[in-house]
């Protein structure tokens, strides 16, 4: 994946969606039924280990709601997901990241969007 990262600073906070981006996309009536567990996409429970151990902050966001936070905690953990923050409620809407440049007028927010389902393993940061 081709991209411009800022090779100086090398410490990211990491926002990253979880529904067809970690873990497979599920049918959403099914995902606070007890026992669901979504099916992680190869190499993504590597490649937020890899981000984690190089101490860059995990910041997980989605479109679920809040009330379903405890329901997505214990499919996390049962998951081996490791991360700082679960942002829930965000809507299933398009997401904006605003962020002014750095001083020197490098950039200081970067996208990636794989295609739904495809998973993380090729970002490279
Ligand atoms: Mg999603």
């Amino acid at each position: 994946m081709e991209h411009n990262i800022d090779q100086a600073t090398k410490i990211y906070t990491i926002f990253c969606d979880l529904d067809g981006t970690i873990w497979e996309q599920g049918d959403p009536s099914e995902l606070a039924k007890p026992g669901y567990q979504p099916k992680m996409i190869h190499g993504s429970l590597d490649k937020i280990r890899e981000w984690d151990s190089k101490g860059y902050r995990i910041i997980l966001t989605t479109g679920r709601k809040e009330s379903l936070r405890e329901v997505t905690a214990k499919q996390l953990s049962y998951a081996g997901v490791v991360y700082d923050q679960l942002v829930m409620g965000i809507g299933g809407g398009s997401r904006v990241l605003i962020n002014d440049l750095r001083s020197n007028g490098d950039r200081s927010a970067f996208v990636f969007q794989p295609e739904r389902n495809q998973g993380i393993a090729e970002i490279d940061l």
